[in-house]
């Protein structure tokens, strides 16, 4: 084990991970930073040319602004370049592709952390303090129905050149289950919607979405079952099931946008006591340090798994001030932008 003891070890980085590591290193605090995967992991498996809801100034990082060339919101395309930037910018060294697969509290009170590097041995490191920037959406929420595993069913909208000419089946009513449809029906899919609710929920969906949804629902140009749930899935259709009815709905493509779980698993196994259906992990706010003394959360991994989405990129740059503050014991807050609600 290597014998230096790092001052944090950031795990996670996606954008305010990312914030986080500009910060610790401006504080020139000796720090380690991992990610299972790539920079922005999540936001690379959003659909491509995804425009983000958030507006520009509220998903820029560390000072940096977020222009774009047409003015409107990011693209996925854009978001990731730039936080590319910004990791060359700081010149940011971020361990990619290397899960740290345990964390636990030594006798002296600092953690020893091991990694999984790809193809090599395991690494392992200690540090005084460790901040869990691990997101909320690891995986997707499972119907638990037969066929859900088979090739033609989806929890990731991809391409929508794939759904061309295609009947496409999709799961879900809110953002992500409209802004498929109406994208998969542009592109030329034949698009049908099974929603388990009466109505799609007006509060939820993004205001530019709703009318046109309903405008294409009303002309039976996208046909949205509601108080459906789906039964069962084969490679050509899915049933539906309406109280005691069951029908049948032809699907050569069934996406599954029914939402995404936390991974926990970290938070669990250093002890962070997890609350409610949500699991959220339970921290003091002014410091985001858990009920384990150096163990920290930071952006969206401090919501659990969100049923109704209040923690977002935009609420979470506050985190950043407050940790740094924390693990320096110096006040370091620069110029928080806090943006208490969601963008509308
Ligand atoms: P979500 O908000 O969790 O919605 C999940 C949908 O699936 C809901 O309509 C829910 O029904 C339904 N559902 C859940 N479990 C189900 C089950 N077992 N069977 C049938 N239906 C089920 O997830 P999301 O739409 O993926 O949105 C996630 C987040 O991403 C939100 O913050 C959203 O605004 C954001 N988003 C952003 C963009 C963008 O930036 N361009 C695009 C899409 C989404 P109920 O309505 O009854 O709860």
């Amino acid at each position: 084990m290597n014998s230096e003891v790092f001052d944090a070890v950031i795990v996670g980085a996606g954008p305010i991970g990312i914030e986080l590591a500009v910060r610790l290193k401006q504080a020139k605090l000796r720090y380690a930073h991992f990610d299972a995967r790539q920079v922005g992991y999540t936001i690379s498996w959003f659909p491509p040319l995804t425009h983000f809801f958030s507006s520009n100034e509220r998903i820029a990082i560390a000072g940096v602004p977020l222009q774009t060339a047409t003015q409107e919101k990011a693209t996925r395309e854009e978001y990731l370049a730039y936080l590319r930037s910004i990791v060359l910018q700081f010149d940011l060294k971020i361990h990619t592709y290397e899960p740290v697969t345990s964390i636990a509290r030594q006798a002296d009170g600092a953690f020893a952390l091991t990694t999984r590097p790809r193809g090599g041995q395991t690494r392992m490191m200690r540090a005084k303090n460790v901040i869990l920037c691990t997101g909320g959406t690891d995986r997707p929420r499972r119907l638990g129905i037969p066929g859900e595993n088979l090739p033609h069913v989806s929890s990731y909208f991809q391409d929508p050149h794939a759904y061309f000419q295609q009947n496409t089946l999709i799961i879900g009513g809110k953002n992500s289950a409209v802004e498929s449809a109406l994208r998969c029906h542009h592109a030329g899919a034949r698009v049908t919607i099974s929603y388990r609710r009466e109505r799609l929920p007006q509060k939820s969906i993004k205001y530019w979405l709703m009318p046109e949804i309903e405008g294409l629902n009303e002309s039976k140009r996208i046909a949205v079952h509601f108080s459906t749930v789906p039964v069962a899935i084969t490679p050509t259709h899915v049933t539906l099931r309406r109280q005691n009815d069951t029908f049948d709905v032809p699907a050569d493509f069934v996406l599954s946008l029914i939402g995404y779980e936390q991974d926990n698993a970290l938070l669990k196994q250093v002890g962070v006591e997890l609350h409610g259906e949500s699991q959220t992990p339970r921290f003091d706010p002014q410091t985001m340090q858990t009920n384990i003394p150096g163990i920290y959360v930071a952006g969206t991994a401090v919501g659990g798994t969100q049923d109704r989405y209040t923690v977002f990129i935009e609420n979470c740059h506050v985190h950043v001030d407050r940790i740094v503050s924390a693990v320096t014991g110096r006040h370091t807050i620069i110029d928080a932008a806090t943006y208490s609600e969601p963008e509308s």
